[in-house]
């Protein structure tokens, strides 16, 4: 953060906004039909109200469609007021740390990780405007997991290429997307340009099928970008592209020369931050055999040490999952394990909220995996030295390619596994969560996503009416 603000002064700001409660509802450039206003409640303390939010229905879908104009000024202009939106989020961090609490039941460090994101993405895209001409109204589809950096950087880049945006921020998180969009607006982003449209899936559903929208980027999971795909293909023009992010069943491999306190700490972070509702969370750990029973012990003795409670105790490392749905599912997901007797470690819940404590799941291989569990949920296999390819294929088998991760000391295997495996992402030696705006752009192949990768050079160029070259390939 441009104010660089000690924890004490992050503290002192988001307690201010305790007693707060936030409201959302659709901000639209004409009026339109919504639905009745509904309670928004803290995920770690259900009792607690944090706010209400009104959802839009399909029905206000179209009126938003024809309302939307693209943002047609000159790119010094959009530079200049997503510059001062960036701002405007760095000012308000205290407020913006609470709702991430309170709403998505974020940690601190979290909430300051994200924030940070969302200001980079502002800044990342804003520097790239330039007189490429729009594709004209997007339709932008977040999930809840990163509610202010994915949602921020879809609608940044959009707008820095000029079109106009309809946002569709998940379900979960409207108050964090409402005080979002109301700062945009406030530095001077157009409301024909940014209209918000709380809501459930339906009214994702409706804006992916009006032929008035000329592009969807969308991120969540990948059966939704599928029921997307088909939408798109049956309404819209032919040309109008869909950039998806979706979803991963990431593997990390670690051999018998990795280095175990290293490997352990990497472990730890990857699967259970965030209570494991990241996209590029580590989701089954392959160890080699030899090294297998001593390692187990080390992770287990690890996740002992992991605290586990409300966001916003500085000492909590890992919170609540979303909403009671989520820890139902997953609940249900480990009590089938333990039934099977496959769960090697899990910890004691925490207390009233929508927890669900961190647990090791034994597996043979990442194949008897059918799905992405969007929890603290670590499976663990091993491997023999000499069926390290064929774990590779099987890794690559599940059709995901999100993000993967790798501890040796061996140089040489570094570049043999990199070579083999297909995955957008790639970490050796170190966690395998974490983007960096610029530097280190985040996307995946296959069933996780489109491509372009998020805050690299060729994602805001597919939001402009641009051709790809027949030579290079490139848009
Ligand atoms: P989700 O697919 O359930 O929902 C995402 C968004 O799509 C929400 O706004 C939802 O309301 C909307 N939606 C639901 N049905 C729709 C429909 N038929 N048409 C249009 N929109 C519809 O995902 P989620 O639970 O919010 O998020 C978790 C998922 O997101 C996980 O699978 C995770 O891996 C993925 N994710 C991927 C990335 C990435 O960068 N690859 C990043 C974050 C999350």
């Amino acid at each position: 953060l441009a104010h660089r603000p000690t924890l004490a002064a992050v503290e002192q700001a988001r307690t201010a906004f305790v007693q707060a409660e936030w409201t959302a509802a659709p901000v639209l450039a004409t009026d339109a039909p919504v639905a009745t206003p509904r309670k928004v409640t803290n995920p770690a303390n259900p009792e607690e109200t944090v706010g209400e939010v009104t959802f839009a229905t399909p029905e206000t879908v179209s009126t938003a469609v024809t309302a939307a104009q693209p943002w047609d000024t000159d790119p010094t202009q959009r530079r200049r007021v997503l510059e001062a939106a960036a701002d405007l989020y760095e000012t308000h961090y205290g407020e913006i740390f609470a709702l991430l609490a309170r709403e998505a039941g974020k940690s601190l460090p979290d909430a300051v990780a994200e924030l940070r994101e969302a200001v980079d993405f502002l800044r990342y895209y804003a520097a790239r405007a330039d007189a490429e001409p729009p594709r004209g109204v997007f339709a932008c589809i977040s999930p809840w997991n990163f509610p202010l950096a994915i949602f921020t950087g879809q609608i940044s880049a959009a707008l820095a290429a000029g079109n106009a945006v309809l946002a569709k921020p998940a379900e979960q998180t409207s108050l964090i997307a409402a005080r979002a969009v109301a700062l945009l607006h406030e530095a001077g982003v157009p409301q024909s340009a940014l209209q918000l449209l709380p809501g459930e899936g339906d009214v994702g559903a409706a804006l992916t099928s009006d032929p008035g929208i000329d592009g969807v980027a969308f991120t969540g999971s990948t059966q939704t970008a599928q029921l997307i795909h088909r939408a798109m293909a049956e309404n819209l023009a032919p040309g109008a592209p869909l950039i998806a992010e979706t979803g991963g069943l990431n593997a990390m491999i670690v051999d018998s020369t990795a280095l175990p306190e290293q490997a352990v700490d990497a472990i730890v972070e990857s699967a259970f931050q965030s209570a494991g509702q990241r996209c590029s969370a580590l989701r089954c750990l392959y160890v080699q055999e030899d090294i297998a029973d001593g390692f187990t012990e080390m992770l287990t003795g690890a996740m002992d040490a992991l605290k586990l409670g409300a966001p916003w105790n500085l000492s909590t490392d890992v919170g609540p999952v979303i909403d009671e749905e989520a820890r139902q599912g997953i609940a249900d997901y480990i009590e089938a394990a333990r039934a099977d007797g496959r769960v090697v470690k899990e910890l004691p819940i925490p207390g009233r909220g929508h927890f669900v404590p961190p647990v090791l799941i034994r597996v043979n291989s990442i194949a008897d995996m059918d799905r992405e569990i969007f929890g603290p949920v670590l499976h663990i296999a091993t491997f023999k030295s000499r069926d390290l390819d064929k774990v590779i294929d099987t890794i690559n088998a599940t059709g995901y390619g999100l993000t993967f991760g790798l501890q040796t000391r061996i140089d040489d295997r570094v570049q043999h596994v990199t070579d083999r495996i297909h995955a957008g992402n790639v970490y050796v030696n170190r966690n395998q969560i974490g983007a960096i705006v610029g530097s280190q752009p985040f996307g995946g192949e296959g069933m996780s996503g489109t491509g372009p990768k998020a805050g690299g050079p060729h994602y805001l160029p597919r939001f402009q009416s641009r051709t790809v070259d027949a030579v290079t390939g490139e848009w």
